[in-house]
């Protein structure tokens, strides 16, 4: 069987492996990449214990542990006074109780991963190849570039990402919706901060606003992602640079090490949040989706990458069960639908409960808290098997 999956992101490449792993040489698998050239942006990535178990079932489980590091836990924080709102232990705590490590990982580190990967296992990524259009019959999908080359496949997997053209060509134009919030990154070399700040990893919440950090590679560089409400959306790049002193002054008279980060971030990238509401299905025929393809999720629960990697795997084990393919695809989705919306909508939940007053967010924290790691075992503990 000849697969195209189109677009190599994390979700595209995390599927490319796993089809290769569990079906060998008995699945072609090609991944076409729109870029010219393949590469990650500048940012890090939360990479919960239902992501790190799928991926050290592929063989990924020591080029992980080299490029990741285990936080012993996260705090969440009110801005105000600095108080500690919730703590969630990870560490050993999380591989016993949930099987994998929590990782904090360099996108472009986990991407490289994910491609050395696949190329051992013999898959190939053809990039400067943007999808156009794309149809199918009974005997097979045609894959129109826009280059004007055609390439034909047995079957699709649309890991295209939020603006997905596989998407819209099989359920027509819908726009993503705008969730009035802007987040903007940064990855702040460690060596520029003052000797002896603070730098373990805490989400600040404060009324209208979050800040998030955590250490990557090492502790050599710091991740900071600071969420604010009620701007205009403009520019939806991972390579837009907004403005530092905007930055700063919506984040002024927050606590230590918040300041200190800002200062000493080189640029700060801005990124709309969108997202759009579950589908109520992701195949038809022989195609299907993968990813923010299929469910794109703001990122308040870190899981839209976990959620990509575990699609991967559900996919690949539904295809290796054999049987007709369109099958195979209904049978993944359905394995999927039900999880997926229930994250992109707790996700929707935490955007809001970051950004609430104190008075109203303070028990639901404390409610939280008390659950303690319970409360994630639906999430962490998780996913396929
Ligand atoms: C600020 C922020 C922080 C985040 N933090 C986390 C986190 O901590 N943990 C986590 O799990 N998730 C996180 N996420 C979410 C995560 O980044 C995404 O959910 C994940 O990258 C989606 O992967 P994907 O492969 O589905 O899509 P993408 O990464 O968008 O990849 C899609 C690929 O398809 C290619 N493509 C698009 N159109 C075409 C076409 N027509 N033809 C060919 N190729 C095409 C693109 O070039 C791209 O390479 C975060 C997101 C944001 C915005």
């Amino acid at each position: 069987m000849k697969l195209a999956i189109v677009g190599a992101g994390i979700g595209g490449l995390a599927a490319a492996v796993e089809i290769r792993t569990r079906l060998g040489d008995a699945v072609e698998v090609m991944v076409l990449e729109r870029a010219e050239r393949l590469e990650e942006a500048g940012a890090a990535l939360q990479l919960s214990p239902n992501a790190t178990r799928v991926l050290f079932g592929v063989g990924l489980g020591e080029a992980l542990q080299a490029i990741g590091s285990a936080p012993e836990r996260i705090e969440i924080r009110a801005a105000a006074g600095a108080r500690l709102l919730y703590t969630n232990p990870l560490g050993e705590a999380a591989v016993r109780r949930w099987g994998g490590p929590y990782l904090h990982v360099h996108r472009a580190d986990l991407h490289a991963a994910l491609l050395n990967r696949l190329i051992e296992l013999g898959g190939e990524v053809r990039t400067g190849a943007a999808l156009g259009a794309v149809s199918q019959d009974a005997a097979g999908v045609t894959l129109l570039l826009e280059d004007g080359s055609m390439v034909a496949a047995d079957a699709v997997v649309g890991a295209d990402g939020l603006r997905s053209t596989v998407r819209q060509a099989l359920f027509g134009p819908d726009k993503p919706r705008f969730s009035g919030q802007i987040a903007w990154r940064a990855l702040v070399p460690a060596e520029r901060l003052p000797e002896g700040l603070k730098l373990s990893p805490t989400v600040w919440t404060g009324l209208g606003r979050h800040f998030v950090h955590y250490p990557v590679r090492r502790g050599t560089q710091i991740n900071l992602i600071a969420v604010v409400d009620g701007a205009e959306p403009g520019e939806e790049s991972w390579r837009a640079k907004g403005d530092r002193a905007v930055l700063a002054a919506a984040f002024a008279g927050w606590p230590s090490p918040i300041p200190e980060l800002i200062q000493a971030a080189d640029d700060a990238w801005r990124w709309p949040i969108y997202d759009r509401p579950p589908l109520p299905r992701w195949s038809v025929g022989r195609i299907t989706l993968l990813g923010d393809a299929a469910h794109p999720m703001p990122p308040y629960m870190a899981q839209g990458a976990a959620q990509a990697i575990e699609d991967a795997a559900a996919l690949a084990a539904r295809l290796a069960e054999g049987g007709a393919i369109e099958h195979a695809f209904r049978r993944y989705e359905a394995d999927r639908l039900a999880r997926t919306a229930r994250v992109q909508a707790a996700s929707r939940r935490n955007a809001s409960l970051f950004h609430l007053p104190g008075l109203l967010s303070r028990p639901m924290f404390a409610a939280a808290g008390r659950l303690g790691l319970a409360n994630l075992d639906w999430l962490y503990g998780g996913g396929p098997a």
